[in-house]
């Protein structure tokens, strides 16, 4: 039997027809070169972006779907590299049930979407509910962003990675994903990779939400990290840790970590290492004033509400430090802990504590791209390019809190937002 023939015929029989769409608007901001041009017109077919230019240069191809948007700036679909799309503000610890966690991110997920967020990095999730939702966005079933997830974090028992936060020691819980030792560490990442994670996150440092954890001690050994982190970089995988304070962001550079979460304290020389080796930071500088303002009603302990008085001002001044000196940041929110759907609310903060707003759009777009090493797919409007396109009135490079109010969002060649 001519096994080789039938997987063609299946092929040709299944094959959708092209679908060419022919977009056009007012101006386009590209993040690449920080520059706006008027007129722009982009060709997509079967949601890649197969030419790009003047409208003048190109005009519409015959049979193509004609969005137009006479009156607004297009660029490319925001990236936020912190989320927690499966937890909320105010559900934070209620949800422990895994089912209802996923549930919790249909609703997350269609919000960032519809803020003009066509990717999200999911870094941290209870079991695999972050992979059941990525999938579930993949496979059409219900509208979201892009996602890369993480699945469980993988850290040290009782540290801020462990999942036991808030529980009290009599419940003898351990986080689902703590280990000690660099082997255990390596038996996690792989269990991760296992079920299907993107990436691995991790903690060198306690963190503002975790009980009884303290923001600038380091948690793991390099030795630790380095495991993981290893473990990881050998599957294709890259690795975020969550570090606040000097040493254990020092500790995470030190062990090949890609992507700093937080970044609280730094001091220069800590820059200086973060730059050596290419590290990115995803600073969340905006959540702060939602945590101090609504925390306590929403049920946020004591501890938390100081931890985060302690580390607000703090890192907004390190903030400033890394633009100073070049370092690549980007767009990380740390959704969750405020309302998801808000997440462009960071950028204006972004501004105001040193970026210019070609550079805040950056960090949102294609040196976020090039962070979660999908700078070929996403980040830029260019040929080859997935169609993640969204556009608002006004000019993001005049005034940066245009991208608040998102008019037109489309992502892989479809339009969820606008027409
Ligand atoms: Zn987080």
């Amino acid at each position: 039997m001519a096994l080789w023939f039938s997987p063609l015929s299946v092929i040709a029989q299944d094959a959708k027809p092209p679908q060419t769409v022919y977009l056009t608007a007012k101006g386009i901001v590209d993040p690449v070169t920080g520059l706006y041009s008027q007129n722009p017109a982009i060709l997509i077919e079967n949601g890649r972006i197969t030419n790009i230019g003047s409208a003048t240069q190109f005009p519409a191809p015959a049979g193509a779907t004609k969005i137009d948007l006479p009156d607004q700036t297009i660029m490319p679909g925001m990236i936020d590299m912190h989320v927690h799309l499966t937890s909320s503000p105010t559900a934070r610890r209620q949800n422990r049930l895994e089912q209802r966690e996923v549930i919790t991110g249909v609703a997350n997920a269609r919000k960032t979407l519809m803020a003009g967020f066509t990717t999200v990095r999911n870094v941290g999730a209870a079991r695999y509910s972050d992979i059941a939702l990525r999938n579930a966005i993949a496979d059409g079933d219900i509208p979201g962003p892009r996602m890369y997830v993480s699945g469980p974090p993988v850290g040290i028992i009782g540290g801020h990675c462990s999942d036991d936060t808030y529980s009290p020691p009599e419940d003898n819980k351990y986080g689902e994903n703590v280990a000690t030792g660099p082997w255990e560490m390596r038996a996690r990442v792989r269990k991760n990779i296992k079920y299907g994670v993107d990436l691995i996150k991790t903690c060198s440092t306690g963190g503002v939400f975790s009980k009884g954890t303290v923001l600038g001690a380091p948690q793991g050994t390099v030795e630790e990290l380095k495991a993981i982190a290893d473990e990881a970089h050998a599957r294709g995988l890259k690795v975020a840790s969550h570090a606040h304070g000097t040493i254990g962001i020092q500790n995470a550079v030190e062990a090949g970590i890609d992507t700093i979460e937080h970044a609280s304290f730094l001091d220069d020389k800590t820059i200086r290492m973060i730059k050596k080796n290419g590290v990115f930071l995803s600073m969340d500088i905006y959540n702060t004033e939602y945590t101090l303002s609504k925390g306590k009603e929403n049920g946020v302990p004591e501890e938390s509400l100081q931890k985060e008085r302690e580390v607000g001002t703090v890192q907004r001044e390190s903030f400033s430090n890394a633009v100073k000196a070049n370092v690549k940041i980007v767009l990380g929110t740390d959704a969750a802990i405020y309302p998801h759907g808000d997440n462009a609310k960071q950028l204006s903060r972004m501004v105001e504590f040193g970026m210019n707003n070609a550079q805040a759009i950056s960090a949102a777009t294609n040196v976020a791209a090039q962070a979660l090493g999908k700078d070929d797919l996403i980040g830029r409007l260019a040929i080859g390019y997935s169609a993640d396109i969204i556009a608002v009135k006004g000019n993001p490079l005049d005034d940066i809190t245009t991208l608040e109010e998102v008019s037109f969002v489309m992502k892989e060649g479809k339009v969820y937002k606008g027409q």
